[in-house]
C-alpha cells in the first residue's frame, strides 16, 4: 500500500507566481488526509488531478492565515457538491469560531463536520486507525501550533510459503504462527516460529513540523522517521530574524533531521526573498545530504 506526499503549497506567508502557501495531500495507505490549507489549496488539487473529495482528515497547525485560508474555499465547495461522508478536522483552538462566519453554522452543511480541538503543547495520539496512528508535535512559533507524525502500524509477519506444504499447515496453524504461537509438526514436535513466518516490511512514517523555531524536543520527536518535512523560512544569515519571527534556518532544519537521524528531509515555508530554493538546500546539505527543497507539485513516496 501506498504512502504518498503531494506539495501544495511551499512558501511562507505571501504566495509567489510559482509557490503556493502551506498545503500539503498525503495519500497514507487507503486514507487521503490534508495538511494544512493555504489559500487556493482546491484549485491547486483539482489541477494535481488528486481526489480532494476523498479527503476524510484534515490537520491544522495554526492559526495563520498561510495554513488556513484555504478551508472556507473547500468546505464550501463540499457541501455545494452535496458531500455526505464525514470529515473531521484537527486543530488548535479556535479554528471553528474563525470559518463558521464564512462557512455558516457546521450543522447547517449537508456532511457530518467533526471539529477536533488540539493541545498543542502536548504529544499525543490524536487518531488511532486500525493501519496507522497520528500523533502531535508540539511546535515553538509565535501563536499555539502543533506539527504531526503520521505512523504506519506494523504488520503481523507473513507466513512462508515453503512451510506450508512442508509442514502441511492448517489455516488455523497458520493464524497461530503469525500470532507467535507454537504449531507443532506431524510428530508433535513444536516448528520454530522462524522456520514458518517472515517479518513484515518495517513500518513507514511521516513528520510535518511548520512553522516552527529551531527546537530540540521535535528532534527527540521525529526521531527515525523515514520522512521530516521541516520548515526553513530563512538562510542562517538571518537566523536571528527567524528567531524573532519564530520560524527556522535551512541549516537549523538539517540540525534537526541529522539529530533525528531521519531518512530524508524536506524543506519549505521559504520567504519571497528567494527567487531560488537550490540555495537553501544547498546550505542544508552541508549538514544533512539527503535534503530536498520542495516545489509545488512535487511527490514523494516512502
Ligand atoms: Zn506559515
Ligand atoms: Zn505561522
Amino acid at each position: 500500500m501506498n504512502i504518498r506526499l503531494t506539495i501544495l503549497g511551499s512558501s511562507s506567508a505571501v504566495p509567489t507566481a510559482t509557490r503556493n502557501t502551506s498545503a500539503q495531500f498525503l495519500q497514507f495507505l487507503h486514507f487521503s488526509l490534508l495538511i494544512d490549507c493555504g489559500e487556493s489549496s482546491i484549485h491547486r488539487m483539482i489541477r494535481l488531478g488528486l481526489p480532494y473529495d476523498k479527503i476524510e482528515y484534515i490537520f491544522i497547525s495554526h492559526l495563520h492565515t498561510d495554513h488556513i485560508l484555504g478551508l472556507p474555499g473547500l468546505l464550501s465547495s463540499y457541501a455545494l457538491k452535496n458531500r455526505v461522508k464525514p470529515l473531521t478536522i484537527f486543530s488548535p483552538q479556535g479554528l471553528k469560531e474563525l470559518m463558521e462566519p464564512l462557512i455558516g453554522p457546521t450543522e447547517s452543511l449537508p456532511y457530518s463536520l467533526n471539529w477536533v480541538t488540539i493541545d498543542p503543547e502536548k504529544s499525543m495520539v490524536i487518531l488511532d486507525q486500525e493501519l496507522f496512528t497520528v500523533e502531535t508535535i508540539p511546535l515553538l512559533h509565535r501563536v499555539p501550533t502543533s506539527g504531526y507524525l503520521f505512523r504506519e502500524k506494523r504488520r503481523p509477519p507473513n507466513i512462508k510459503k515453503e512451510a506450508i506444504s512442508k509442514y502441511q499447515l492448517s489455516i488455523a496453524q497458520i493464524k497461530a504462527a503469525k500470532k507467535g504461537l507454537p504449531v507443532q509438526d506431524a510428530n508433535g514436535q513444536v516448528i520454530d516460529n522462524q522456520d514458518l513466518v517472515i517479518e513484515s516490511p518495517a513500518p513507514r512514517s511521516y513528520a510535518y513540523c511548520s512553522d516552527t523555531m529551531y527546537s530540540e524536543t521535535v528532534a527527540e520527536r521525529v526521531k527515525g522517521v523515514d520522512l521530516l518535512y521541516h520548515e526553513a523560512t530563512y538562510l542562517d544569515e538571518l537566523r536571528d530574524l527567524a528567531q524573532a519571527r519564530g520560524h527556522a534556518t535551512s541549516l537549523q532544519a538539517a540540525q534537526i533531521a541529522q539529530q533525528a537521524k531521519v531518512g530524508k528531509l524536506l524543506l519549505g515555508h521559504f520567504s519571497t526573498r528567494y527567487k531560488d530554493a537550490k540555495i537553501l538546500e544547498q546550505e542544508a546539505q552541508t549538514v544533512f545530504p539527503n535534503t530536498v527543497a520542495v516545489g509545488d507539485g512535487d511527490c514523494f513516496g516512502i
